[in-house]
């Protein structure tokens, strides 16, 4: 099972670059890709595609504001909220050595993700970051702060056509998600910790409450990121008052 150790890149820099053959990129370099629309990223897949608070905000918002008439099998969707997304389209698991609930799409037809239809994301403008991002990975050195891509295309146009990292990263509108990602792992790093406290009896009745707080509990009317800060520091809190005093929070 696919857990948060996949999806917390950490490594310095110049230590990716010494390990692999993909150059970190800046967002002035280019790389070479042309999608061809063919879906394939969408269909048998067997890596699960997570999805982070933010990837669930902004496509709760945009079903809702284009009233979209989403269907699943053959039923229409009516999506009043974060939580009537996942109940939808995803599922969520305790990660195995995070311990963090992790949500992901919900692959369990054939591998085939339930927003693909006629070979078309039903939310192209808002899928999720790690859809977007691709050919594009990322890199965080949480030590400097210092933000990187890479680029490994493994499909598209034969044709290929020189792309700009920043034009890619404005094209899917994914500029404003660094700061968010930097923000996501320091606070799911620090949520875990304390998680790894806990003895498996506790950790069953926190799990439920941290899902709901990391996940659900945003206003689709109000900005994201205060509502994200407002919600680790609740948990982080709670977390820390029960570990370190032993108070029933749940
Ligand atoms: S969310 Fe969209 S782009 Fe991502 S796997 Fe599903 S259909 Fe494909
Ligand atoms: S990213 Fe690749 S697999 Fe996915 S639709 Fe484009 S060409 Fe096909």
């Amino acid at each position: 099972m696919q857990d948060i150790k996949e999806i917390i890149v950490a490594l310095s820099l110049q230590e990716y670059n010494n390990k692999t053959s993909c150059k970190a990129l800046n967002k002035d370099d280019t790389f070479d890709f042309e999608c061809s629309s063919c879906g394939g990223c969408c269909r048998n897949r067997e890596v699960d595609i997570l999805l982070n608070p933010f990837d669930l905000y902004r496509a709760t918002n945009y079903i809702k504001s284009l009233n979209l008439d989403l269907q699943i099998g053959g039923l229409p969707v009516n999506m009043v909220s974060i939580e009537s997304f996942i109940n939808c389209f995803c599922d969520w698991y305790e990660g195995e050595s995070s311990k963090l609930p992790i949500v992901t799409l919900d692959l369990s037809n054939a591998g085939t993700c339930p927003l693909l239809k006629d070979n078309r994301c039903q939310i192209q403008e808002a899928k999720p970051h790690i859809c977007s991002l691709y050919p594009l990975g990322f890199l965080i050195d949480f030590e400097t702060g210092e933000y990187s891509y890479y680029s490994k295309p493994t499909c598209g146009k034969g044709t290929l056509q020189k792309q700009t990292v920043k034009k890619w990263l404005k094209n899917a509108a994914l500029l404003d998600y660094e700061d968010f990602i930097v923000m996501w792992h320091k606070q799911t790093h620090l949520i875990c910790l304390w998680l790894k406290e806990l003895d498996e009896w506790d950790r069953i009745k926190f799990i439920d409450f941290v899902f709901r707080t990391l996940y659900l509990n945003y206003d689709l009317n109000q900005d994201f990121l205060p509502q994200f800060e407002r919600n680790c520091k609740t948990i982080l809190d709670k977390l820390n008052r029960y570990c370190t005093m032993g108070y029933k929070v749940v």
